[in-house]
């Protein structure tokens, strides 16, 4: 079972994928993750990928293909995953079409989590991620226990460069120019199941959750 989450940077997909992923005994596949794992060990590709990250640019299409392609072979993945960041613009759907058909699969649903800009903004700018397992909290919205500080591995929390203002904003924009059309693009196919991002976390996971059951 291939699951695609999309929707807007901040919109819940890191935070839903994580629950969903355990709900579902899936392997979380995030792109963005895979991204500043090579960044942190300085691969050619974390360096090539790093300029465009801090301008809240994507990474060209070829690279990130096949950095996915490269995860989602894995055996892992056999059985499924679940897509959070990938694909971002239609060549990549296109490409995870075809890596998925190799791999005898296709995509079996596509919970699209609406939430409006300004919302986003103030979601990004209170988020705190966890360096070693990736997992997100929100100061005012899913604060971590201990403030600053993991629940699950006691790593000390940091807050993303690319969550600044500014490269917010640009995010927000090469989102609705280069990942809005997908809606349409997963819409046309029957995949797409809208839900209100706005929503508690445990009320998304919900909607999520039934999405997926029926679909
Ligand atoms: P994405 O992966 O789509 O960029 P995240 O899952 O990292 O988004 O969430 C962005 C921020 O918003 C995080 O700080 C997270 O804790 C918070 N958040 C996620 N879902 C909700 C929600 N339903 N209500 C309030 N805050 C949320
Ligand atoms: P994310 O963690 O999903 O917010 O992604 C962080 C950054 O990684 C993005 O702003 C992009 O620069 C890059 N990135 C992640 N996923 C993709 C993708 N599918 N295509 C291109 N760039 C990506």
């Amino acid at each position: 079972m291939y699951i695609v989450l999309l929707g807007p940077p901040g919109a819940g997909k890191g935070t839903q994928a994580q629950i969903i992923a355990r709900e579902f005994g899936l392997t979380h596949v995030s792109s963005g993750d895979l991204f500043r794992e090579n960044l942190k060990n300085q691969t050619e590709l974390g360096k090539l990928a790093q300029g465009y990250m801090n301008r809240g640019e994507l990474v060209p299409d070829d690279v990130t293909i096949a950095m996915v392609k490269e995860r989602i072979s894995r055996s892992d993945c056999a059985n499924g995953a679940l897509l959070d960041g990938f694909p971002r613009t239609p060549a990549q759907a296109d490409a995870l079409a075809g890596m998925l058909a190799e791999l005898g699969g296709k995509v079996h649903c596509v919970p699209y989590i609406s939430v409006p800009a300004e919302v986003l903004i103030e979601r990004l700018g209170g988020r705190w991620t966890c360096p070693q397992c990736g997992r997100v909290y929100h100061e005012k919205y899913n604060p971590p226990r201990t403030a600053g500080v993991c629940d699950d591995d006691g790593a000390t929390l940091i807050q993303r460069d690319d969550d600044k203002a500014e490269t917010v904003e640009r995010r927000i924009r090469v989102y609705m120019e280069q990942t809005m059309p997908l809606i349409e693009y997963y819409r046309r196919q029957g995949l797409l199941v809208e839900v209100d991002g706005t929503k508690s976390i445990e009320e998304v996971s919900r909607d999520i959750l039934a999405a997926i059951r029926k679909g």
